[in-house]
């Protein structure tokens, strides 16, 4: 008799922290991944992004649903922190809105467990993701489940499996205030004009 697997919504950020993390998964649980990314700026980027979270579900078979990209409602949930920088309330409630809208979708859909590939992520701290699970989970009523996809060298078996798969890896986190900060980091260090000038 075949016994029947536990029901996993996983909410996909980017391919780079799923390539690794959902196959992981797979013998565990019957899952399916959730690309829920309004965050990502500009529009070109969060295509380009999707695409290969597409290209990488058809090719390791697992189900791919995709969410809405509302950029109104989460610039309203993260305008008080816009320019706070990375790992500040900004990400917390950019976070939360991913999360939140992953656990409605999983219980709405009779999955019994949601999770997150951002816990792959080396930008991400652990305890604040484990926070926010903690708090959806309250909040939705269904249950969150702890990972930590950087375990076990998880980190460098993705970005391993990224290089041979050829998986699009941006470099900055997603919304338009990473990218202004990152932007503004290069250009701090390595970016300043040379002009010579005669004696
Ligand atoms: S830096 Fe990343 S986690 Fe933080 S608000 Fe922007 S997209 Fe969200």
């Amino acid at each position: 008799m075949e016994i029947k697997k536990t029901k996993l919504l996983i909410h996909i950020c980017c391919e780079p922290d799923a390539v690794y993390a959902v196959p992981s998964m797979r013998n565990e649980y019957d899952l399916a991944g959730f690309f829920f990314n309004p965050n990502i700026h500009p529009k070109e980027e969060y295509e380009k992004r999707l695409s290969e979270v597409k290209r990488m579900s058809n090719l390791q078979k697992w189900e791919l649903i995709v969410g809405d990209y509302n950029i109104r409602v989460w610039f309203d949930k993260i305008k008080e922190h816009k320019w706070d920088g990375e790992y500040s309330e900004r990400c917390r409630a950019c976070i939360k809105h991913s999360l939140t809208n992953t656990a409605r979708f999983a219980k709405e859909n009779n999955y019994d467990l949601f999770a997150t590939t951002l816990t792959n992520s080396p930008r991400k701290k652990i305890e604040m993701l484990d926070e926010i699970g903690n708090e959806v989970e309250r909040e939705i009523g269904i249950k969150y489940l702890h990972t930590n996809f950087k375990k076990k060298n998880g980190y460098l078996k993705s970005i391993k499996m990224s290089k041979v798969l050829n998986i699009y890896r941006q470099n900055y986190c997603g919304c338009i205030y990473s990218k202004i900060e990152k932007e503004q980091s290069i250009g701090g260090k390595y970016g300043r004009e040379i002009i010579k000038t005669s004696k």
